[in-house]
Order: structure tokens, then C-alpha cells, then sequence
């Protein structure tokens, strides 16, 4: 099966040609991601209306580029997959009424796929998973740890409280005056800074359910801050290297829970896996920190090309490439997007109770 992917739910507009054999293997035939960073970065972060009026103009072009990249024909594709939700429900809709458009003229079933369902299967597409497995996602708009049982069968086992990591690193560069996206600036600058100087608390250390929060680490960075203003570029790097460093602590603290919880569910899994996606997986301190934390428990740390780690429409055809092959159906050319939709409730679908 080939499926032709769109993804618009955020601030990047992607289209993707992505095709399964029947054992099971995914091949990439195209992959194209327009970001539009650039236009958002004066403002410090993702201007809604902005992101919508972005994907109308680039869209078409892009799919389009990316049947001439696979070297096929809409008459040849199996399926239309576009991203339903969640998101920013401007991005949305550009996406999901070019798909509905694209099925409707072509004749083949549209695919109304999850965007967090695209990042829970990538792992089978690049590195050919098998279920169950444990996945951690950390972007600019989730923070999650899912249990992925099966196509359309997802567990929440943790989620944050108030901030996604993401957002946390852009909120802790602004108020330190680094650019946009902040991710990789506190990165940068936490490489020269010594992590001990100031002490910051470890967001729910301790506590027995795997849930993040990192707004009072934010806070926290804010008053030690303050307190030691005005800083010099010392102090800068001295400050993102004790937040990344209590964000690493945290992150260990809670996936030790998500790993053992797996441990005694699973008992008969030999080689589990932890798969990590999201932007901020491209964090190197983190990603060490989550090998450690891996390895350390018996399980295989699976961390897929960051390309595909961030947003992009290869893992939502995939997605729809998975659902097609187990006999899921295909979604009514009258479906709207949804800017909130938990994954769980794919679960619900997969077992015929409806949507
Ligand atoms: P979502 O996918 O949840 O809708 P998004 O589009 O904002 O949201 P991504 O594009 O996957 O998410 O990731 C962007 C986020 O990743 C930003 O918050 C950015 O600061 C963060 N990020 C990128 N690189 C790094 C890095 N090296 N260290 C930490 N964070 C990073
Ligand atoms: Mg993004
Ligand atoms: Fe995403």
C-alpha cells in the first residue's frame, strides 16, 4: 500500500509518500517539511493565524512535489491521510480539506489521522517495532508517556500537569533573553555552564504516578535569575545548565516508574523498548540521560532520526498505511479536526465503540 501524507497541525506544512509491503515494512518515497520558523520567530513563538494562512499558500506545492519526488501518480495511491488533530485548528483544517479534496476527486479513502498516533508508530516504520512498547514524547505541545499496545491501542500513562517540555526550554530562553526556539539556545549555553551553582527543585521527584510539570522549574529559574541580575553570559549558561540538569533528573525520576510499570506488565517482553520523539528529543544531555535510564532497567533505547522525531507527513501516512492493514476503516469525507483529541480514544475506535 502507498499513501500520500499531509501534516499542518502545527508550524510546519509537510507532505509525504510513504508505502507498506505486506510483512510489514515502511519505505519512505518522499518526505518534504516547509518550516516556518522564520515567520514566527519575531513574535517568540507560533502565531496561529500566521501558521494557517502559511499552510494555505505552501501546501499544494508541496504535495505536489512530493508525487513528483515518489515518482507516482494520485491514481496510484492507496489512500489520502491528513492530520485531524490535535492542533491549532487553522493549520488543520488547510490540511484536512486538501486531503478530503485529493479523496474526493481521486476516489480513495481519506485517512483522519491522530498526530500523536503518527508519532507513537514511527518507531515501526524506521525501525520495524514490535508491540508493546513504551513511548516518550517531549515537544513544544506534549509530554506524554504512552504505552503503545497495538495500532489504535494506546495507553496515557503519564502526561504534564501545566507545561510540555518544550514549552518549558522556550519559556526558560525568553526570560534569559536567548532566541527562539529556545530548545536549542539553552542547550548551546548550558554547554560552558557549571549545573551546581544554582540549586533548582526537581519537578515531582518522588511522587508515584508518571506525570511531568515544569512551570515551577521555570519559575524557579526566573527568581534564581533575579536574584543574581543583572547576568553576565556566565551566569546565562550557569542558569540552563541547572535547568537542564533538573530537567534530566525529572525526566529519570518519572520514566523509572513508566519502565518498571511496563517490567511487571510485560514480564515475558525480553528485548523491551523505550522510543523517544518530539523536538526536544533532540536534546543531547536528555538523551543520555534517558540511555542511562534505558539501559539501566533492561530496556533498548529506540530514537528515531530527528527528522522524524519532529513534526512531518511521512509518520502520518504511515499511520494510515498501519490502520489500512489491520482492516480499520477509513474515515467520512464529513469529519471535522479536532484541536484537543487524546490518543486513548483511538483505543475506543480500534474496538468498535465509535468515535
Ligand atoms: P507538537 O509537535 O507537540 O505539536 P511542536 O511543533 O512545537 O509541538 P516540535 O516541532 O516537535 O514540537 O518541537 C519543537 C520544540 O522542541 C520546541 O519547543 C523547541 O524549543 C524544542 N527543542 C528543539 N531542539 C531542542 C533541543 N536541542 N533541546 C531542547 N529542546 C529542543
Ligand atoms: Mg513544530
Ligand atoms: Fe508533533
Amino acid at each position: 500500500t502507498t499513501i500520500l501524507g499531509i501534516e499542518t497541525s502545527c508550524d510546519e506544512t509537510a507532505a509525504a509518500v510513504v508505502a507498506r509491503s505486506p510483512k510489514g515494512q515502511g519505505t519512505i518515497r518522499a518526505d518534504i517539511v516547509y518550516s516556518q520558523l522564520d515567520l514566527h520567530a519575531a513574535y517568540g513563538g507560533v502565531v496561529p493565524e500566521i501558521a494557517a494562512r502559511s499552510h494555505v499558500s505552501v501546501l499544494d506545492r508541496l504535495v505536489k512535489k512530493a508525487l513528483v519526488e515518489a515518482d507516482i501518480e494520485l491514481s496510484a495511491l492507496d489512500g489520502i491521510a491528513a492530520t485531524a488533530g490535535p492542533g491549532l485548528v487553522g493549520g488543520l483544517m488547510v490540511g484536512l480539506m486538501t486531503g478530503k479534496a485529493l479523496a474526493l476527486v481521486t476516489g480513495k479513502p481519506l485517512y483522519a489521522i491522530n498526530h500523536l498516533e503518527g508519532h507513537a508508530l514511527t518507531a515501526r516504520l524506521t525501525d520495524g517495532l514490535n508491540f508493546p512498547y513504551l513511548l516518550l514524547l517531549v515537544s513544544g505541545g506534549h509530554t506524554q508517556i504512552v504505552l503503545v499496545r497495538g495500532v489504535g491501542d494506546y495507553r496515557r500513562w503519564g502526561t504534564t500537569i501545566d507545561d510540555a517540555l518544550g514549552e518549558a526550554f522556550d519559556k526558560t530562553a525568553k526570560l534569559l533573553d536567548l532566541p527562539y526556539p529556545g530548545g536549542p539556545a539553552v542547550e548551546r549555553a548550558a554547554t560552558s555552564g557549571d549545573p551546581g551553582r544554582f540549586p533548582l527543585p526537581v519537578p515531582l521527584k518522588g511522587t508515584a504516578e508518571p506525570n511531568f510539570s515544569f512551570s515551577g522549574l521555570k519559575t524557579a529559574v526566573r527568581q534564581a535569575a533575579e536574584a543574581a541580575a543583572p547576568l553576565s553570559d556566565q551566569d546565562v549558561s550557569d542558569l540552563c545548565a541547572a535547568f537542564q540538569r533538573a530537567v534530566c533528573r525529572s525526566l529519570a525520576d518519572r520514566m523509572q516508574i513508566a519502565l518498571r510499570r511496563f517490567r511487571s506488565q510485560y514480564p515475558e517482553c525480553t528485548q523491551p523498548a523505550l522510543v523517544i520523539a518530539g523536538g526536544v528529543a533532540a536534546n543531547t544531555a536528555l538523551r543520555t540521560t534517558l540511555d542511562a535510564c534505558a539501559s539501566g532497567a533492561g530496556f533498548r533505547l529506540v530514537a528515531p532520526p530527528i527528522a522524524l522525531c519532529t513534526d512531518n507527513a511521512a509518520m502520518i501516512a504511515w499511520a494510515a498505511a498501519e490502520r489500512l492493514a489491520i482492516g480499520l476503516p477509513a474515515d467520512s469525507l464529513d469529519i471535522a479536526p479536532r484541536a484537543r483529541w487524546p490518543l486513548d480514544e483511538n483505543a475506543a475506535v480500534a474496538l468498535g465503540h465509535g468515535k
